[in-house]
C-alpha cells in the first residue's frame, strides 16, 4: 500500500489534433479554460475532502504532481498557478517533490517557462517528438524542429535542471539514418532524460484513415526494429541508462512520477479523462473521469466528481497488472515479491510461459529476477500476449 500519492492533472487542450493522436484532447476555440480550471479546482476539492465515495481515503502526502495533456502550456500560466495553489495550500508537498508540466514547443515561449519556474515546477516534458522538419510536417506538428531547439534553451535559461524530450520513430517516410541523426540531435542537447516511443496506428485517428485507404505507407518491421534497438545503443553509450521499454534517463534523473505507475503506487488523476488508482482495497481499485470535456465541468458542478468508471481488480487482474507493468521496467519482475503478493510462485502460475519464452531469448532469469532481453524489449507486445492469451 502506498503512503504517498502522484497526482495527474489532465489539460485537455490542442491549438490542432495531430494526426497520429488518440489521446483524450480536443481543439477547441476558444479553450474554455476559467471554467475548466474552476471544475479542476472544485474536483481536487471533492478529493481533498473525501467527500465522494469513489475517492476512498487516498495518502494525503503528496510526492509527484504531473500536469500533462493535451496541452498544458495552451493555457494561461495563472491557472496552472491556480492549481498547484490548491494542492499546496491542500496536501501534504514532500520537499523533493516532482513536480512536472508538458510543453508544446509551439504553445510556449521564454517568459511562461520562467513563470513555471517560479511557480515551483522544476520538470519539464517538451513534445519534440523529432529535430527532422519533414517528418514534423508529416506528423502534423504545429512546430519546427528551430522553435524545439529554441525552447530547450529557454527553458534552460529559466533554471530548469530537469528536461525531458519525446521522440518518435516509425513514422512514414522516416528513414534509419533520419531517425538516428534526430537520436544524436537529442543526445547533443543533452538532456536528462528521454522517451522514445514508435509510432503506433490507433482507430479513430486521420492516420487510421489514411492507412485503410492506403496512403499512408510505415516503415517495414524489420527496419522499426532496427530504429528501436540502434537508438537504445546510442543512447546507452551516450550514458543514458535504459529503464523502462521507452524511457531513458541520466542517472537519478528517472521520471518519478512515471515510475509511480510501474511500480503500482497510488495516483489520482483530475480533469477530463483523467485515470486514478488507489492501492488500498483488496487488490487495488481503479476509476476514471468523463472524457468529454463539457460533460465533465458539467458533473463536477452537479455532482463534485465526474467519474464515468470503476473498476475493483481481482486477484487474477492484479497479476496481470504486476507482470504487465514489471516487464515495462528493464530491472523486470522479482519472484519473491510475486510470490509474497500473491501467495502463488511465479514459475507454478505460468509454468508453460516462462520456459517458452526464455528458449525463444524473450526474457531471461537471474537468480528472482526475471526480466525482458534486448529481443524481448523490441517484441514486448509479443511476449504480453503470450502471458495473458
Ligand atoms: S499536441 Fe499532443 S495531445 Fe495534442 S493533438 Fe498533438 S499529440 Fe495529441
Amino acid at each position: 500500500m502506498s503512503t504517498t500519492l502522484g497526482i495527474y492533472i489532465h489539460i485537455p487542450f490542442c491549438k490542432r489534433k495531430c494526426p497520429y493522436c488518440d489521446f483524450n484532447s480536443f481543439a477547441l476555440n476558444p479553450i474554455p479554460e476559467k471554467d475548466y480550471i474552476r471544475s479542476i479546482i472544485n474536483e481536487l476539492e471533492s478529493v481533498i475532502k473525501k467527500e465522494d465515495s469513489i475517492h476512498c481515503k487516498p495518502p494525503d502526502t503528496i510526492d509527484t504532481i504531473y500536469i500533462g495533456g493535451g496541452t498544458p502550456s495552451a493555457i494561461s500560466p495563472k491557472y496552472i498557478k491556480e492549481i498547484l495553489d490548491k494542492l499546496h495550500k491542500s496536501f501534504k508537498l514532500k520537499s523533493e517533490a516532482e513536480i512536472t508540466i508538458e510543453v508544446n514547443p509551439a504553445a510556449v515561449d521564454k517568459d511562461k517557462l520562467k513563470e513555471y519556474k517560479n511557480f515551483g515546477i522544476n520538470r519539464l516534458s517538451i513534445g519534440v517528438q523529432s529535430f527532422d522538419n519533414k517528418v514534423l510536417k508529416i506528423l502534423g506538428r504545429i512546430h519546427n524542429t528551430e522553435d524545439a531547439v529554441k525552447t530547450y534553451g529557454d527553458a534552460r535559461n529559466a533554471g530548469f535542471e530537469n528536461i525531458g524530450i519525446d521522440l518518435m520513430f516509425g513514422i512514414p517516410e522516416q528513414t534509419l539514418d533520419m531517425w538516428l541523426t534526430a537520436v544524436e540531435m537529442a543526445i547533443s542537447i543533452k538532456p536528462e532524460h528521454i522517451s522514445i516511443y514508435g509510432l503506433t496506428i490507433e482507430q479513430d485517428t486521420e492516420f487510421y484513415c489514411m492507412q485503410k485507404k492506403g496512403n499512408l505507407i510505415l516503415p517495414d518491421e524489420e527496419t522499426y526494429i532496427l530504429m528501436y534497438e540502434s537508438a537504445i545503443q546510442r543512447l546507452k553509450h551516450a550514458g543514458y541508462i535504459h529503464y523502462e521499454i521507452s524511457n531513458f534517463s541520466l542517472p537519478d534523473y528517472e521520471s518519478k512520477h512515471n515510475l509511480r505507475y510501474w511500480q503500482g503506487l497510488d495516483y489520482i488523476g483530475i480533469g477530463a479523462g483523467a485515470h486514478s488508482y488507489i492501492s488500498s482495497e483488496t487488490w487495488g481499485k481503479r476509476f476514471w473521469n468523463e472524457e468529454d470535456v463539457f460533460k465533465y465541468m458539467d458533473k463536477i458542478e452537479r455532482h463534485g466528481n465526474a467519474a464515468s468508471g470503476m473498476e475493483i481488480l481481482t486477484k487474477e487482474k492484479a497479476i496481470r497488472e504486476f507482470i504487465f507493468l514489471g516487464l515495462r521496467q528493464v530491472n523486470g519482475i522479482n519472484a519473491k515479491r510475486f510470490c509474497e503478493r500473491f501467495n502463488l510462485p511465479l514459475t507454478d502460475k505460468y509454468f508453460e510461459v516462462i520456459p517458452d519464452l526464455k528458449k525463444n531469448n524473450l526474457i531471461e532469469a537471474d537468480g528472482d529476477i526475471i526480466r525482458l532481453t534486448q529481443r524481448g524489449l523490441a517484441l514486448s507486445d509479443a511476449v504480453f500476449t503470450e502471458f495473458f492469451d
